[in-house]
Formats: C-alpha cells, structure tokens, sequence
C-alpha cells in the first residue's frame, strides 16, 4: 500500500515562547516543522515511536564497535541511561504531530550538548551517531508505506530536525569547551605560578628515593616481597596529577609515561625474579633500571626547563618574547585593530650576514651579538609594542596603533640604531652590524600569518635590493 502526504502545511503554528536564546533560532524550527503537512509528521512520528527501541540499538551497537567511540559508550550505567534518555531525546523531536514545543526543544538540546561537554564526547562523536540515526530513521520510513515522494520530504524533515538540534547542541558544547578551557588554561598558570624551582627539586628528590627503595628492596629480600611501583611513588602521583597539567601536550610527557610502565610493567618484575632466583640476568636488568630512571631524569628537567621558559614568557638567550605568545599577541591585536577601526604594523628583522659573524667568532660571539641586537629592538621601541624572537637571527616588532606611514618610520630608525650601534664580542673586540627588515601593516585579514607573510616577502626585496634597509609590503 502506498500513501501520500501533501509538502507543506501553513496551519502548524507553535505556541509563542516565553524566552528564548534568539528568536531566530526558534524561527528555523519553526520554519522546518512548518516545510512538512500534518499528515507527514504524523508518518514520522509513527515510524519513531513504533521504533525507538530499535533505533537506539542500532545507534548502539554501531558506535559500541567503533574504536573511538566504544570505550566511552561501553560502561553499563551508561548503556542503561543512553538508551532510555536517547529514546526520550528521538520522540520529542520527531514525534510531533501538532505542535512542538520548542522553547523545551531548544533547552534541551542545549543540556545535551552542556553533558557532551562535560563528558568530553567530541562534536564528531556526535555527529556520527547522527548520521546512524537518520539512516535507519530513512530506512523505515522507505518501508512505511508512504509513495516515494512523500518519503523523501519526511526524509528530508527528518535531517532538517537532526541538524537543527545539532547545531543547537554544538552551540552549547562549544561555549562549555571554551569556558573549560579558559579555565585549564588559568589553572595551568597558577600551577606554573608554583615555584618552578622548588618543585623541580622535590621531584627530582622523589624519583631518587623511589630508585633507592627499590634497590633496598632489591637487597634486603623478604620472601614474597613486592618492590614498590613508580607510578604509585609520590613521583609517580605528582607526574599523573600535576606534571600533566603543567606540561600538557609535551611529548616528553609520553615519553616519560613510557618510561614509567615499562619500569613497572617489565623491569621490577624482571629484577626481583632474578634476584630471588639468583639469577645472572640480574646485573643486565640492573643496567636497564638505571637506563630508564636516567631517561626520565633527563626528559623531567628538559620538561622544566621548558616551562621555567614559559614562566618568564621570554627566550632565554634575547630575553624578548618568546615566539609561542606569538598567536594570542596577534590575534588579540587583530581583534582590536578590526574592533576599534585602528591601524597596526609588523616589522620582520633579519640580521645581515649573520652566518659569517658565527663563522668568524664563534657560535658564542654570534650569541652574543644576538642579545646586543635584540637589546637595541627593544630600546628603539615603545613600550607598547610587543619584540619576538621569531627565528634563529629574525625578530618580528608589534607596532600597535601604527599605519604604513609610521611604521616605515619605525623601521628606518630601527636600521639606522643598528647601523650605528657598536656591538662587542669578547675577546673579538668591537663589531659592526646591519640589518633588513620588512613592513607590513593590517590590511584587514583575519589570519596573523597572512600579515607576517606579507612582511617576509618585503623582507625578501630588502635583502634583494642590497641589505641594510627597510622595505615596506
Ligand atoms: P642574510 O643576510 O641573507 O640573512 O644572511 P645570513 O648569514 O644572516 O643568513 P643565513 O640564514 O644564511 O644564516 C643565519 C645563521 O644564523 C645560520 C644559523 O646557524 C645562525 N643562527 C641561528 N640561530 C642562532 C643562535 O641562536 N645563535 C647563533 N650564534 N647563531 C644562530
Ligand atoms: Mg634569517
Ligand atoms: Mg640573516
């Protein structure tokens, strides 16, 4: 049998809401439980509730298999709430043959995307199981007994639904992940706040202690004795608590996670069968405790390192910015240039020659001609403006509140304070230095990079033209 709904139906009239995020919001789902007749959302409506059940093991089992999803989804309360709540989640939004209320509609799809947030499912995540959805949604409604046409419209009402509360949710989700952030971000200041120092002492203490407990261990044998686990030592706690957080997203940081069960997981089983067995593997084991606890002492301070680097926010030879503050110093400016309709200029610095000042005295002498230069940047500068060290011998100067005009001013003096700047190198006495800069000013583009692509072409013709001097983008 087949049947056939008409496509639109201008009687479905939603009730007025009393408070919604933007009326124009409330307007687009409107305007989609509007695009179908009664008669059609009826259909669908049937088809979802005859079916939720199914719908949501289909959507289960699907993402139960996937790599990434599975894991998430596989605890038991969660399949048990997952499938009563997604039940509940289907029906109000498709099973509506009148009027929907969606004041309620929005709020929830604002809650799911908050959980979403919370419990750090990704919008991809989402999105997926969207997709298994709307499938099988599709499928049955093929099945329905309604004519290819009428079908295809409720396909059609059925995606707009889906997307619609996507979006909704991704709104909210992304709003959460930003404040989340925000608030990593703080906190990981506040942990780098810590006395960076102390602290890489404390740990460096603890590790030892862990090492010389297991080798008291190791010596004093009872039987049935276990040699404590690095990652249960305070070193272990400290580094999966607090070491994350301060050096999140270091590479190290798996490096050293590595080191750590493989120490657990292979080594202090192997140490203790040899030493209770008597065993002459003992001394190789030994040797590759020993590799192992030196390879996280190493990656540990290599990891201080960088963030007591971070902390002063400056690079360690120049003592000007370090480059990593480059994307918020720029972004923010671009934000405010774009805002308040001010200009704001780069200059991109290369050192003239610099490969033969190292060549010449040493790659000592050359740093220190690198610290002299980048003293100068940033005495010829205002305080306002913001020095990086954008490359081995490049620094880049934020001018702000600085047209093309000024800036090329900016960069004549710059060159000229260079030029006659006497640089000193020990033991080579005194020493004299040039440099190329490009100019490029805001432009209106919203990427950064754009901007300092533009200064390093200028920078190019400068040093084409001749070096030591100025040219502008
Ligand atoms: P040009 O005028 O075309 O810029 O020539 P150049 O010799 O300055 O440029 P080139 O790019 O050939 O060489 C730059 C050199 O800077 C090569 C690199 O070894 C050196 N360098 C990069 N970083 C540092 C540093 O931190 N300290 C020292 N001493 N040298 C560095
Ligand atoms: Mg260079
Ligand atoms: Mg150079």
């Amino acid at each position: 049998m087949s049947s056939s709904c008409s496509s639109s139906d201008s009687s479905f009239r939603p009730s007025a809401p009393a408070c919604y995020e933007s009326a124009s919001r409330a307007q687009a789902w409107v305007a989609v439980y509007q695009s179908v007749d009664a008669c059609t959302r009826g259909q669908v409506a049937a088809v979802v509730a005859d079916s939720a059940g199914d719908l949501v093991s289909a959507f289960y089992s699907t993402l139960l298999a996937d790599p990434e999803a599975g894991p998430r989804l596989s605890h038991d309360i969660v399949a048990t709430r997952l499938h009563g709540a997604m039940q509940g989640w289907l029906k109000s939004l498709l099973c509506v043959r009148e009027q929907g209320d969606i004041e309620a509609l929005l709020v929830t799809q604002k809650k799911v995307g908050e959980v979403h947030a919370r419990v750090h499912i990704p919008i991809h995540l989402v999105m997926a199981g969207a997709r298994i959805l709307k499938n099988e949604i599709a499928a049955r409604l093929r099945d329905s007994g309604l004519d290819g046409a009428s079908a295809s419209r409720a396909t059609q009402y059925v995606c707009n639904l889906f997307d619609l509360a996507l979006e909704q949710m991704s709104r909210a989700f992304m709003r959460d992940v930003n404040r989340g952030a925000r608030n990593d971000e703080a906190y990981r200041l506040f942990a780098l706040g810590q006395n960076i120092a102390t602290e890489r002492e404390r740990q460096r203490a603890a590790l030892l202690e862990w090492s010389q407990a297991v080798l008291i261990g190791l010596h004093y044998r009872e039987p049935d004795q276990v040699l404590p686990r690095l990652s249960g030592s305070e070193f272990g706690l400290w580094l999966q608590h607090k070491g994350a957080v301060l050096f999140e997203g270091a590479p190290a940081l798996g490096q050293i996670a590595d080191a750590v069960a493989q120490l657990d997981g292979a080594v202090l089983p192997q140490l203790m069968r040899s030493a209770r067995e008597g065993l002459d593997t003992l001394p190789a084991h030994m040797r590759e405790f020993q590799e192992l606890v030196g390879r996280i002492k190493h990656l540990l301070n290599g990891l201080f390192d960088l963030v007591a680097e971070l902390e002063s926010g400056s690079d360690p030879l120049t003592h000007v910015l370090n480059r990593r503050f480059l994307p918020s110093v720029m972004g923010r400016e671009i934000m405010i240039a774009t805002r308040e309709r001010r200009p704001f200029s780069v200059l991109l610095l290369d050192v003239d020659h610099f490969k033969a000042i190292n060549d010449a005295h040493g790659h000592g002498g050359g740093d220190q001609v690198l610290r002299q230069f980048a003293e100068v940047v940033h005495q010829s500068c205002r305080s306002s403006d913001f020095v990086f060290r954008y490359g081995g011998e490049e620094f880049l100067v934020v001018l702000v509140d600085t047209d093309a005009q000024a800036a090329m001013v900016a960069a004549e003096k710059l060159r000229a304070e260079i030029r006659r700047h006497v640089f000193r190198v020990a033991e080579a006495g005194e020493l004299r230095v040039t440099t190329s800069i490009g100019v490029a000013s805001f432009d209106g583009h919203p990427d950064y990079a754009y901007l300092i692509e533009r200064a390093d072409r200028a920078l190019y013709r400068a040093k084409r033209a001749g070096r030591n001097r100025a040219e502008a983008a």
